[in-house]
């Protein structure tokens, strides 16, 4: 016998015991999406590798460690790796939003999507090399009215999803006019404490100083002392985070300062924020992350276009609601449809379609085995019912409570009505 294959390192599949509980947080999310007047977006899984590195930026973690490469098939022009696996969703967004003229359309675009992301990352626990998330972007929208409502759906989703105690952490970054200084200003600072930088931060300090800020191990003394980007803002972000802040309170938003969130991409400006359980803010816990992009469109080419989103982890959702014990509600009674008749195959199946018609959650036993032995394995997979289907079309089966051990015969067409009332 060959050697059984396994899953790719860093990815898990989704089992029928976990399937339950992802359709009820995806649920969530799509009915979200609809309420919050949002439009479905679809876009490609992989993405030429340049529209990452001019979006995201080279310096980023995920286009210069993470990046999952495709290339074509062996002999094609495309054998070199030209794309890669999209590590996250909104460069694509924002690219097919300039391909397709989409500014065209009135007001600002409202977008979602809920799709797999990659990033070749070490997997553990809550960090995987493929993951869900759910995804919304405003693109057309200077805010800041729309920073707060962004946030405060993030937060409605917790609540919806019944993770408790979600803190929104925020942060304004500034943008073009106010970043030079702030960066000019982490320069000086860390180059002073260089010996006190790790290895990694000393190459984030030149290639990008904001991200050492992001640097986990950064000396804790070292990071409360580090100039903040709100003492930094230019008067335009300034009016912009102070606005942000007092629509977050009167919709009475839990949120806090966080001077040190900057996120990993270059594409942000000015709104950071991310979602974790409160005083859980290890580096696999965030919930959800996002911010504004003010400069992503004319990275990529287009006109200068505003924008914000987030992205919502949907594996780490799952996770935190099962850790607090959120029960994932119980699927609908199952109806199994058997026979005494090995050869009565189509009156199972026409049984099970009037059955479902009716809207119950049915399974036909298609065996050839005793009815006992139907009934028995019915029981074990769940059913609460057996509607036991006889040789003639007449219409008239027997319904068995597979719990009370009780059966009537009755018209199929009746079967629905008397399961309803139990
Ligand atoms: P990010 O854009 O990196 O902040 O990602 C947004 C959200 O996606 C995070 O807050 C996580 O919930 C989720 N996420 C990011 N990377 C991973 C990963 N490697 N495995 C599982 N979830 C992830």
């Amino acid at each position: 016998m060959s050697r059984p294959i396994s899953a790719p390192r860093g990815t898990r599949d989704l089992l029928p015991e976990d399937g339950h509980a992802w359709s009820r947080v995806e649920g969530i999310a799509r009915d979200l999406s609809a309420r919050y007047a949002f439009d479905r977006i679809e876009t490609p899984l992989f993405e030429r590798i340049e529209l990452f590195s001019r979006g995201l930026g080279e310096s980023s973690d995920a286009v210069e460690k993470e990046m999952f490469r495709v290339s074509g098939a062996a002999g094609s022009e495309e054998e070199r790796a030209e794309w890669a696996l999209r590590p996250e969703p909104t460069a694509g967004i924002v690219r097919a939003y300039l391909e397709h003229g989409m500014h065209v359309r009135p007001g600002p675009q409202r977008l979602w999507l809920i799709g797999p992301m990659f990033r070749y990352d070490r997997p553990q626990a809550g960090r995987y090399r493929q993951f869900v998330q759910w995804d919304v972007e405003v693109i057309g929208d200077p805010g800041p009215m729309v920073d707060a409502e962004i946030i405060e759906l993030g937060q409605r989703f917790y609540t919806e999803s019944g993770v408790r105690d979600v803190v929104a952490y925020l942060n304004s970054i500034g943008d073009g006019e106010c970043r030079p200084a702030y960066r000019a200003a982490l320069i000086d600072y860390f180059s002073a404490h260089d010996d006190r930088l790790t290895d990694d931060s000393r190459r984030r300090l030149r290639v990008n100083p904001l991200r050492v800020l992001d640097d986990k191990e950064l000396d804790p003394e070292l990071a409360a002392g580090a100039p903040r980007a709100i003492d930094h803002l230019c008067d335009a972000c300034r009016a912009h985070f102070t606005s942000v802040q007092a629509l977050l309170d009167d919709l009475g938003v839990h949120y806090e300062i966080d001077h040190r969130l900057v996120r990993g991409l270059d594409y942000y400006t000015r709104t950071t924020f991310e979602f974790y359980v409160a005083g859980r803010r290890g580096q696999q816990q965030a919930l959800g992350g996002g911010g504004r992009y003010d400069g992503l469109a004319e990275l990529l080419g287009g006109p200068s276009t505003p924008g914000i989103g987030f992205g919502i982890g949907i594996d780490r959702t799952v996770i935190a609601a099962e850790e607090q014990g959120v029960s994932s509600g119980a699927l609908a009674l199952l109806v199994a449809v058997v026979a005494a008749d090995p050869d009565a195959l189509a009156p199972r199946l026409r049984a099970a379609g009037t059955l479902r018609d009716a809207g119950l959650r049915v399974r036909a036993d298609g065996t050839s085995r005793k009815l006992g032995k139907q009934l028995e394995s019915a029981a074990k997979l769940g059913a609460r019912w057996a509607v036991i289907v006889g040789p003639t079309s007449d219409g008239t089966v027997i319904l068995r409570d597979l719990v009370a051990s009780e059966q009537r015969e009755l018209p199929l067409s009746e079967v629905a009505a008397a399961i309803g009332r139990g």
